[in-house]
């Protein structure tokens, strides 16, 4: 045993402690199916490396802050016939982070905007792309309080320094006019440097109400949109669709136009149980 014991410390020594740890095991098996030396050896590296990946996507997932991990295997594209899968799958190929284009994902609450936008993000983590996440309000909040601290170039770094960054849900709180600067300026530093992945239930002639101020808007809206690919998606909540089917929410017509549960607004004329039911 005691060259066992050997063989585990110097794999410890080396920084391999994942193979040191699985050594045991696979020597045992080794044992019975003797395979060739060099097998033995490649399966055991194989091991540390497989824990090493492991652990650092699991690091990076960690760091990229995502409000929950969903994936396009987890997405119903059957539900949200305003999508098109293709365009999808295309950009789960990711080239859009290496040309650094933007993603722009428009609709109502709960036609799987963040979904999509969270999917993307742990694919492109999976290609060893840095990603992060946040909301627009924590985002301008965030740099506003750098602004008054006398420090926001330093705290731009963090929204700067990540190949993508997913920034949800634009357009449901206003912005005064620090806010709109502070964002424009995040814009403008990213543009065709890296990637942003925006959702917003406002369309692009609102944008102006959001930043308050159209000038501003119109000038986001020239380095978001120069290269950037748009999805516009349309159709009923699927978290109200949930709902529906379980039997828990009424039909508009039965609710008398009310909003009948807690889940929040109502994207108006378009909650309608125009069946969804197969
Ligand atoms: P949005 O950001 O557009 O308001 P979300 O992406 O948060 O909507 O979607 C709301 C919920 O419904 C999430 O739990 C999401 O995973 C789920 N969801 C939305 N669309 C789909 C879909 N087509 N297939 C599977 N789940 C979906
Ligand atoms: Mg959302």
């Amino acid at each position: 045993m005691i060259a066992l014991e050997r063989a585990r410390h110097q794999l410890v020594t080396l920084g391999l402690k994942d193979a040191a740890e699985v050594l045991d095991g696979r020597l045992e098996q080794a044992a019975k199916r003797e395979p060739p030396y060099v097998d033995f050896l490649t399966d055991l590296l194989e091991a540390e490396l497989g824990c090493r990946r492991r652990r650092y996507l699991e690091t990076r997932t960690r760091l990229a802050r995502l409000p929950f991990r969903k994936t396009l295997e987890d997405f119903d594209f059957a539900a949200q016939p305003s999508i098109d899968s293709r365009q999808v799958y295309d950009l789960a190929t990711l080239s859009f982070i290496a040309h650094a284009d933007n993603l722009i994902l428009l609709g109502p609450p709960g036609v799987g905007k963040t979904h999509l936008a969270v999917a993307l993000g742990i694919a492109a983590i999976g290609k060893g792309y840095g990603v992060y996440f946040t909301t627009m309000y924590r985002l301008v909040e965030d740099l506003r309080a750098a602004y008054e601290e006398r420090r926001l170039e330093r705290r731009m770094r963090i929204y700067l320094a990540p190949k993508l960054l997913i920034i949800d849900e634009l357009g449901y709180l206003p912005l005064d006019k620090l806010g709109a600067t502070v964002f424009f300026q995040l814009v403008a530093a990213r543009y065709e440097r890296g990637s942003i992945a925006l959702t917003s239930n406002k369309t692009f002639a609102d944008w102006g109400e959001v930043f308050g101020d159209t000038v501003i808007a119109t000038a986001i809206l020239d380095r978001l949109l120069h290269h950037s690919h748009v999805l516009n998606i349309r159709g009923d909540s699927y978290r109200l669709r949930e709902k529906r089917r379980s039997g828990f929410l009424r039909s508009p017509a039965e609710a008398d136009g009310r909003v009948v549960d807690s889940v929040g607004q109502l994207p108006t004329g378009q909650t309608g149980l125009q069946s969804n039911r197969p």
